[in-house]
């Protein structure tokens, strides 16, 4: 597979480019230059690939495709994307400036999604009712819910993709996708992929461009059953107002501030070594980032200056560089945003205790790197603890009780993500149980599985993906009544003639 053509808009089984010509470049984050140039699309090249989605989905053949062929289907993606693995992790580390070995790992996690929605299609998802009736049958099916219209972000392009595009198959609905503009490669890819597994023409399209061109026909056109967004909240909000519109389905995945909690029984070296990878991985652009680090107060002093050591550590560099341990931020622009979080919050009170600034080294300076950043001595009412930066930066903050660790924990917008470290597993549990977010770890940070439910509590989102749950998301069930001794109700007795 030559993967041709993929930087124009994939409709109806065939490339384009957008109607009025335009372009835009992809830039390189780790040097600042331009690697690709994406035909941009109009809020009309949008409205045709609807078109061609709804076609598809109310006239295709596609609708005869049962469970066993469409599981066959997403098998077949999965043996393609395991065939040109280095291919997609090459251009997904490109666009996105990971190391190439994330890259890596986020194509398994890739191949494993739709290897587990090719399996969850095959469960029974028909339920008898009993009713306890005499002469009646009563059964819920499921349908496909439709059109959807997918929105996804910069930081994990085709992993995002993945989460809403495999289920969508697996149910049978048909679809519009708009990746980020700042990292279209892999999305486009994958088209290609979608026809060579023989997914009918017309079921997967891919526009690229600007959210509020591009992506607006997505959450306003009527069309559209379901939009399934990840991405901002504040977009998020405005995609939700969208949709109420025409009463769609929506699904949101959006940010996340999430407690990472010592307690001072914990496992210190390996607690602090993973508060490190909680909040750093891919330099902090990670939803459920370990952003805020809450300290049991008798080891605070510890736990920090050997955060801020191991932190003022960490080796900046290029994809490919051997040597390096985390990449650059994805633009210039996301670059100044998080550099004024770390000094409205050393403003407001906050200390800093590692980075804060560019690095100086001459081999970084075209890229957008921005030095891992500790800031101590905060709390609940500073911006920084309570906005997401989505940069390189971890808050402190002190408990003394685990009831004000829980209660510091819930004290967010957000609900997406946090973990416990502690050797005392009733507290472990009881803290789990506790903490208001969607996925919860116990000495541990990061994991997550394709069948375990993914998604936020509060502002942090609205329905899961991956699991059972982000299959039924893609649902619409229906309560199949059936009379087996039909006779009159005579609710309304017959007057004289
Ligand atoms: P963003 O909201 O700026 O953009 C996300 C997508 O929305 C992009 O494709 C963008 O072009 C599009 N968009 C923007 N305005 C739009 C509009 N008016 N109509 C339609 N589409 C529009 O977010 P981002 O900066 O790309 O991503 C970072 C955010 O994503 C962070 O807040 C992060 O927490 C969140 N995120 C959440 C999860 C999760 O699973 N909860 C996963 C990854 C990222």
């Amino acid at each position: 597979m030559a993967y041709e053509n993929i930087d124009q808009l994939y409709i109806n089984g065939a490339r384009r480019p957008g109607s009025t010509g335009e372009t835009r470049e992809v830039i390189h984050p780790a040097t600042g230059k331009p690697v690709a140039t994406f035909s941009e699309a109009t809020s009309d090249d949008t409205i045709a690939a609807i078109a061609a989605a709804r076609a598809a989905f109310d006239n295709g053949h596609w609708r005869s495709f049962g469970t066993e062929q469409r599981s066959k289907i997403l098998n077949q993606i999965a043996d393609i994307l395991t065939r040109d693995k280095d291919l997609f992790a090459e251009a997904e580390s490109r666009d996105t400036a990971k190391r190439i070995i994330e890259a890596e790992y986020d194509m398994d996690d890739i191949i494993s999604v739709f290897r587990h929605f090719a399996n969850e299609v095959l469960k029974p998802h028909v339920r008898e009712v009993n009713t306890g009736r005499e002469g009646v049958r009563s059964r819920i099916t499921v349908e496909p819910v439709g059109v959807v219209g997918m929105i996804t972000p910069w930081n994990y392009p085709l992993l995002q993709a993945s989460w809403k595009i495999a289920p969508a198959i697996a149910a049978g609905c048909t679809f519009v996708i708009k990746p980020s503009e700042l990292t279209p490669s892999t999305t486009s890819m994958l088209m290609d992929v979608m026809t060579e597994a023989g997914l009918p023409d017309g079921v997967a399209n891919a526009v690229f461009g600007a959210g509020a061109t591009a992506g607006a026909p997505l959450s306003t056109h009527p069309d559209i059953d379901m939009v399934s967004f990840t991405g901002g909240l504040t977009t998020g909000k405005h995609i939700m107002a969208n949709a109420a519109q025409t009463v769609k389905k929506v699904a949101l995945e959006l940010g996340g501030k999430n407690p990472n909690i010592i307690f001072a029984d914990a496992d210190l070296d390996v607690a602090i070594d993973n508060a490190l990878t909680a909040v750093f991985l891919h330099s902090g652009q990670v939803c459920s980032a370990g952003t805020r680090l809450l300290v049991e107060r008798s080891v605070h002093d510890q736990v920090v200056d050997e955060i801020s050591r191991r932190a003022d550590q960490i080796v900046l560099g290029g994809s490919h560089d051997e040597h390096a341990q985390t990449g650059a931020l994805i633009s210039a622009g996301h670059r100044d945003k998080v550099e004024a979080f770390v000094n409205a919050g050393i403003a407001e009170g906050a200390v800093l205790r590692a980075g804060g600034t560019r690095p100086t080294e001459p081999e970084l300076r075209d890229g957008f790197f921005f030095r891992p950043t500790v800031l101590d001595n905060c709390n609940t009412t500073m911006s920084c603890v309570q906005d997401e930066s989505f940069g390189p930066i971890v808050t402190v903050e002190v408990f003394d009780t685990e009831e004000q660790a829980v209660a510091l924990g819930n004290d967010t917008i957000f609900g997406l993500a946090g973990a416990v470290w502690t050797s005392d597993d009733d507290k472990a549990q009881r803290v789990a149980g506790a903490l208001r977010h969607g996925t919860i770890w116990i000495n541990d940070y990061h994991p997550y599985v394709a069948q375990a439910e993914w998604g936020g509590f509060k502002q942090s989102g609205v329905g899961r993906e991956l699991g059972e749950a982000g299959f039924a998301e893609y649902l619409e069930h229906k309560h199949i009544w059936q009379n087996l001794n039909p006779a009159r109700s005579d609710w309304f007795p017959e007057g004289p003639k």
